[in-house]
């Protein structure tokens, strides 16, 4: 299956035919749509058929390897046959909603010491758990530090490397703010300004930095001893 928004995150639409169709779900020869994983919720949209015919695509999800994705179709229209061809779209709204909170997390991520151990996308907010002893966060400083770094409209850019390259680049991992994962053979960076940020991530980001919009810092909650959860909203 050919995945299109490594590509580019932006195609809302593109043709595809039917490869696989069967207990109200659908596999097709390529796709836009970003299956749920990395803490990013997967897509949704619809399926616009020959006819004229609309299918809602509730959410698109990972099936048996990394490149094969299967969208979950709502319940009660026939399926459509393998080999039909059709246009999908993307509830492209929502999409764009996790791509900016997405790519904000990224720098909450570089704003705060700390090593992330979990975190959730929304279309409207998000948020990161860090491994954090008991120190005080200082919410004002970090809003202000992240739309700083907004308002710099740095540009967020995605490479491909080999586990090769990145053993004989070691100052590359000691740069990166979540250490890559390792046996994949392929790892994907993505970099944000020229040392703003650099960590393996496969999820979908915005262009550049500005696109994010002014956000705020919301509650800082403590889950366990060491670990400090901060959410994240759009400012407006
Ligand atoms: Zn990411």
């Amino acid at each position: 299956m050919d995945l299109l928004f490594y590509k580019d995150a932006y195609q809302k639409s593109c043709e595809a035919v039917i490869t696989f169709a069967q207990n109200g779900s659908i596999r097709l020869d390529q796709t836009i749509f970003y299956p749920t994983g990395g803490g990013q919720p997967g897509d949704s949209g619809w399926i616009e058929l020959e006819n004229g015919d609309k299918i809602l695509i509730t959410e698109a999800r990972k099936g048996e390897s990394h490149e094969d994705i299967v969208l979950h179709l709502e319940e009660g229209p026939p399926l459509p046959a393998v080999g039909v061809k059709v246009i999908v779209h993307l509830d492209w709204e929502r999409r764009y909603g996790h791509m900016r909170i997405h790519s904000c997390l990224h720098l909450l991520c570089a704003s705060v010491v700390g090593d992330v151990t979990g975190g959730q996308i929304s279309a409207a907010k998000g948020r990161l758990d860090f491994n954090l002893p008991d120190t005080a966060i200082d919410k004002i400083a970090l809003e202000d530090k992240i739309n700083q770094l907004i308002e710099e409209d740095h540009p967020i850019t995605m490479d491909w490397i080999s586990d090769e390259e990145l053993d004989n680049n070691p100052s590359m991992i000691r740069t990166m703010s979540v250490k890559p994962p390792r046996g994949s053979g392929k790892i994907r960076l993505v970099k944000i300004g020229e040392n703003v940020d650099l960590q393996p991530c496969g999820g979908t980001h915005v262009k550049s930095t500005g696109e994010i919009g002014k956000i705020k810092i919301g509650k800082v909650e403590n889950k366990g001893k060491q670990n400090r959860r901060i959410n994240l909203t759009f400012a407006d």
